[in-house]
């Protein structure tokens, strides 16, 4: 795609719904209230979208129940075309769909270009997976009863996603619950909510029933979110999002025992061993942290290096890192974009101030570039003390700190040394030492070898406060089917 004109960017703005998708078409807000849309690289408005209030919520809620039963019997086969052409529609509509989410997010067009080939390899993947659906048959060990094991869409559910990958995060849930045939309320993050909207007119043009994906946009999360949640039709809620956010949802779920999936907050460790391939791993490297603006929850937190290669290791890295181009991500040659907003760069600010207060050395960046958006310098941190904070938070920013260690023993510690628990990497050339790792490391994805996890035809997903549940792969559309076991007695022969 040649650089998008101030007319490219208006005509796909222009382009989007703005009302809260209910029942297949745009409504707006109760009282007609809206909420603006920022571009983060120039803090100017975009545009402004429907701003919900509980009672759009409970609308929409009212859209995806009375078409559950009925979507429910839809064959999988048809189902699974509509998935299909839903896949086809975001392959054709790629540029249109990139430069939205640059727009509204922020991430240079060839990532959000890269995002929307993820996000619509989830449509694909589910397309094949709806009619895989199936059951058991067995006899009873007694012999006198038949055992039959359906396989029932769970139901209509809520689904609430973050900012930092706006239509991935999505179509990773929306996918398998039209395979599994339930349909839902979509919560997208207040700062991008337009890739969300764009999709699910996309997915009606693909063949969608109306009112089978919903989606309603809020500046009140909780307020709109919580009553829906509590509310006896709802069947289901995943999230994906913050660990403090998730833990509030589980809190209200527990009161109804309503069936969750949680994909939160990570920690990623990344490992390199002596013997590691130091080509491979400086690029894996760049991957894992530089992905989205450092802005993803597999993102490297903390880089665990051996220490007779810590020094090669962080200056190439460093010299990877500094050369990056810094801009709009709109424009020709950008690398890295603008973080989200004023708060994630003074925070991402702040712990780099304290790890370097902490005695860390900067190797390159460690600062705020221009004046407008809300940029920060890719930056890496060497000598790292065990004990700064941004070892211990998710940084979610373009820093990378370094730290060493001397023993196996020892890196395995390190990287279990967090509460959180979703990827990890590790490069090493020797069998064993990837084994060790393998069984040792605490996470729910572990990358050798290779500085990216996500792939729509692998489980997704975290231990400990990273939460529970697993999407893409086989083990994603488990997720929206319950187990209905019916036990059938045969007349004596
Ligand atoms: P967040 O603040 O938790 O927000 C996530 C979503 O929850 C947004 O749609 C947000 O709406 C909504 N929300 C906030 N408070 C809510 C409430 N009380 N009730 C209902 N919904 C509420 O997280 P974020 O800052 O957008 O995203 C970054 C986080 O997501 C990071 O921690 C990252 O690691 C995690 N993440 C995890 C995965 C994974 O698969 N494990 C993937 C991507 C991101 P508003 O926009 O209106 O606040």
């Amino acid at each position: 795609m040649t650089r998008p004109t101030p007319e490219d960017e208006r005509r796909v703005l222009d382009a989007v719904p703005t009302g809260l998708w209910i029942e297949g078409g745009e409504v707006a807000a109760d009282g007609d209230r809206t909420l603006p849309v920022h571009d983060p690289a120039t803090g100017e408005v975009l545009t402004e979208v429907a701003d919900a209030s509980p009672v759009d919520g409970v609308r929409a809620l009212d859209a995806a129940v009375s078409h559950q039963e009925s979507f429910a019997d839809m064959p999988p086969r048809d189902r699974g075309e509509i998935l299909r052409r839903g896949f086809e529609l975001m392959r054709d509509r790629i540029d249109e769909l990139a430069l939205l989410m640059t727009l509204e997010m922020g991430k240079p067009l060839a990532e959000s270009r890269a995002e929307v080939t993820y996000a619509a390899e989830f449509l694909r993947w589910f397309s094949e997976e709806a009619v895989r659906v199936a059951g058991r048959y067995s006899t009873s060990p007694d012999g006198a009863t038949r055992l039959l094991t359906l396989k029932r869409p769970v139901g209509p559910t809520l689904m609430i996603t973050p900012w930092n990958f706006p239509l991935a995060m999505g179509t990773r849930k929306v996918g398998p619950a039209i395979a599994a045939g339930c349909t839902m309320v979509v919560k997208p993050a207040a700062q991008t909510p337009l890739s969300m909207l764009a999709f699910a007119r996309l997915m009606s043009e693909a063949g969608l029933p109306d009112g089978v994906l919903n989606v309603i946009t809020t500046s009140a999360s909780g307020q709109v979110m919580e009553p829906l949640v509590r509310d006896p039709r709802t069947r289901k809620l995943t999230f994906t999002g913050s660990t403090d956010v998730g833990r509030q949802l589980v809190e209200q779920s527990a009161q109804r025992l309503l069936r969750v999936s949680m994909e939160l907050g990570g920690n990623a460790p990344f490992l390199v061993l002596a013997d590691a391939d130091l080509d491979a791993a400086v690029d894996g490297a760049m991957l894992a942290k530089m992905r989205n603006m450092g802005e993803a929850c597999t993102a490297a937190n903390r880089f665990i290096v051996h220490e007779s290669v810590v020094t090669e290791f962080s200056d190439r890295l460093a010299a990877r890192m500094g050369a990056m181009v810094v801009g709009r991500g709109t424009e020709d040659g950008v690398q890295v974009g603008p973080l989200i907003d004023e708060a994630s760069r003074d925070k991402v600010a702040s712990l780099v101030g304290g790890a370097v207060d902490a005695g860390a050395t900067v190797l390159v960046g460690g600062g705020e570039r221009g004046r407008r958006g809300w940029f920060y310098a890719p930056t890496v941190l060497r000598d790292v003390p065990p004990d700064a904070v941004l070892l211990h938070e998710e940084i979610f920013g373009p820093v990378a700190p370094v730290t060493s260690f001397a023993s196996l023993d020892e890196a395995v510690d390190l990287a279990n040394d967090t509460e959180y628990g979703l990827a990890a990497y590790a490069f090493t050339r020797d069998l064993d030492t990837a084994w060790q790792l393998m069984e040792r490391i605490d996470v729910g994805m572990l990358g050798v070898n290779q500085g990216i996890v996500s792939n729509p035809a692998a489980p997704f997903g975290g231990v400990k406060a990273s939460g529970f549940g697993r999407e893409g792969g086989a083990e994603g559309i488990e997720e929206y089917l319950e187990t209905r076991y019916v036990g059938v007695r045969p007349s004596r022969r």
